[in-house]
């Protein structure tokens, strides 16, 4: 179904729903937003035309979080798993909650599926803000998503102005809608129109057909040695990206809990063997393994590619480096290789 929902009444709706859901919605910490429970002091900030910092995937999978309690004397255990909760992600730009659903192929599939992940995803309802204005680090039109693209929401929404055009796309969040004026046709055309005009502001900086195996091919050539040369190996390209999910456990004895935090392939202790032995040493082969993974092996273990082009990694690299180049000098490379041959 298609609504409008007035701008002016947007704060006295999320109040109704507080009633029965935990919201949460991007709201500005310093100079960056964040996604933060929703209160009556709240102040949403849906007009940046950029991502909050931190991706959605922190609400279903934190930074750090214990996941077991023990008691080393009596060997007790004890599940830290959250109970489901009822909740609303307001706001949530499609590249992002692209994300989550990708990130449903490690955490919510095959025989090793996550109680943490699937508590939080079960009765979280995805409400996602389109980008009429993309910014200059998204490329989303280029990783099979786009601005107004509508993997894994329950509903997006539009910006007209003094209205939301609102496009209900599952059952369950029905209910919350209903209240509201249906769009006329007229509506619709206009919301049709704002959305072609942020497609088209974003045009493909690369195909993705073929890259697969162009990166397949340059594995080891020399190509990564001068795409890694500026790195700092900081990890901020991994931690703020959406679709990474690589973590640690760390058993902190003297507390008795065993926690799961964020790690990153960035580093060269994550791979580094009991041996000593690292089979990525340098962050030659660490670079080399962001990108590949991201283009290369996410196609063999889920069939997609990893990347939804949100753009934080270039956004916030310290040292401006930029995937899409990146990719693109990777891809050339191969070409030029191929025509020498
Ligand atoms: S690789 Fe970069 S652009 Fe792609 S999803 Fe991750 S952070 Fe976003
Ligand atoms: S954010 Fe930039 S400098 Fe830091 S690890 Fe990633 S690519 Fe390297």
């Amino acid at each position: 179904m298609k609504y409008l929902l007035p701008k002016n009444e947007l704060y006295s709706r999320l109040a109704r729903w507080s009633a029965e859901y935990s919201i949460l919605a991007p709201q500005k910490v310093g100079e960056y937003s964040e996604f933060l429970p929703f209160t009556a002091q709240s102040e949403l900030c849906l007009q940046e035309p950029h991502n909050t910092r931190y991706p959605a995937k922190a609400l279903f999978f934190p930074q750090s979080e214990t996941i077991l309690k023990y008691n080393r004397i009596s060997g007790q255990l004890e599940s830290a798993a959250p109970e489901s909760q009822k909740r609303i992600v307001f706001g949530i730009r499609p590249c992002d909650a692209k994300a989550v659903t990708l990130l449903d192929t490690v955490f919510a599939e095959g025989d090793n599926q996550d109680p943490f992940w699937l508590a939080r995803r079960a009765e979280t309802f995805l409400i996602g803000l389109g980008c009429h204005e993309p910014c200059a680090t998204c490329f989303c039109t280029s990783t099979e998503s786009g601005p107004f693209h509508t993997e894994g929401l329950d509903a997006l929404l539009t910006d007209l102005g003094e209205v939301f055009f609102v496009e209900t796309l599952s059952e369950r969040v029905e209910a919350l809608f209903s209240e509201l004026s249906p769009a006329e046709a007229a509506q619709q055309e206009i919301a049709l129109a704002v959305q072609a005009a942020a497609e088209k502001s974003l045009p493909k900086v690369f195909e993705l057909d073929g890259i697969k195996e162009k990166l397949d091919r340059v594995f080891d050539k020399e190509i990564w040695a001068e795409l890694s040369q500026s790195c700092l190996g900081c990890g901020i390209c991994t931690f703020l990206c959406p679709t990474c999910f690589c973590f640690d456990l760390v058993d902190e004895a003297q507390r008795g809990t065993r926690v799961r935090n964020w790690d990153t392939c960035m580093y060269r202790v994550y791979s580094l063997e009991a041996s000593a032995h690292n089979p990525r040493p340098t962050r030659r082969e660490r670079t080399r393994q962001r990108l590949m993974h991201k283009y290369s092996y996410w196609w063999e273990h889920a069939g997609k590619l990893g990347c939804t082009g949100c753009g934080r990694c270039v956004r916030y690299c310290p040292v401006g480096l930029d995937i899409r180049a990146m990719i693109k000098k990777a891809s050339a490379y191969e070409s030029e290789a191929q025509h020498a041959n």
